[in-house]
């Protein structure tokens, strides 16, 4: 149980961008960094990072995930994905209302169709409603066509409440999905602040973390369902996180505003990252068998 939870955490400090250039830093043996003291290695190098810096800002400005919003104002933009659940929402909804937070909610496609009521609600109370795919599948893992009708089956669902932001199921992002959500017209949006909801942890664990990484700007992640779960851990009862959010919001409501992405956005110059990550190894047999579901539901039926 211990094990896993650490390995999990390992897994989500992967998350944090390294560009190629600093991953080359710090994996270059002896050798390299003698011979990278001679003056026409270290010109090269030069060069290339002034050849290459144009591109790496138009990189970072047109597929660069938003991850926080540099700003001096007191805001905090909550974020939930997975949603939206028949209970859950509802209840959250009530917390929300309790110390006027607006916030922003990834919703499933798949999920929304069949709670059109609380889509509804959450719209009516002031929320942003995004996309987070149809089905909750690794972008990775999908075909291009595949990655381009998740996004577009999600937004009918969403309609006439979907806002043009997306953000990719389990974080699982390449170049190459980055580019088919900026076809199909979307703005990806990460996080800089998570109270690892998704695991076993106590209320006062995640209250304390969430209080201890509010920042001007930050964008949290929190969960009002897992859909589609690959982890062993993860956690389905969504009352542990309900009461951290109502106590941390109780100490922040003095210092802090809660506002959605779109008004966050408005207040301040957004922080874009290089963001790319794959499924891990352990979780890419369960994340192919729901592949397999989607493609071939009949043949994922026999092979179950
Ligand atoms: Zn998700």
């Amino acid at each position: 149980m211990r094990n896993a939870a650490v390995k999990e955490e390992k897994a989500w400090r992967f998350v944090m961008p390294i560009t190629k250039a600093r991953q080359a830093e710090t994996t270059m043996s002896n050798a390299d960094k003698s011979a990278d003291k001679s003056i026409g290695v270290r010109g090269l190098r030069r060069g290339s990072r002034i050849l290459m810096s144009p591109f790496k800002r138009a990189c970072e400005k047109y597929l660069g995930v938003i991850t926080a919003v540099a700003t001096d104002k007191p805001v905090l933009a909550l974020t939930f994905d997975d949603g939206p659940h028949p209970e859950y929402t509802p209840a959250l909804l009530e917390i929300l209302a309790k110390y006027r937070a607006r916030a922003t909610f990834f919703m499933i496609g798949e999920l929304a169709v069949q709670h059109p009521d609380v889509v509804r609600a959450t719209a009516q109370a002031g929320h942003t409603i995004a996309n987070h795919s149809w089905s909750h599948l690794s972008f990775p893992l999908m075909t291009g066509r595949e990655r381009c009708e998740q996004l577009r089956r999600c937004d009918e669902a969403l309609t006439p409440y979907g806002a043009k932001l997306f953000r990719p199921p389990y974080c699982h992002q390449t170049p190459a999905s980055r580019w088919h959500t900026l076809r199909s017209g979307y703005d990806v949006v990460g996080f800089s602040a998570h109270a690892e909801d998704w695991l076993a942890r106590p209320s006062a664990w995640m209250r304390k973390r969430l209080v201890g990484q509010a920042r001007p700007g930050s964008i949290v992640i929190l969960h009002d369902n897992i859909h589609r779960s690959v982890l062993p851990l993860a956690q389905h009862d969504r009352k542990p996180m309900l009461v951290a959010l109502d106590h941390a919001l109780e100490q922040l409501r003095e210092s802090f505003s809660f506002v959605t992405v779109p008004e966050l956005l408005r207040m301040g110059r957004p922080i874009r990252e290089q963001w790319y990550r794959r499924e891990l190894a352990n979780m890419r047999p369960a994340l192919e068998r729901h592949l397999m579901e989607q493609r071939r539901p009949e043949e994922a039926r026999i092979a179950l």
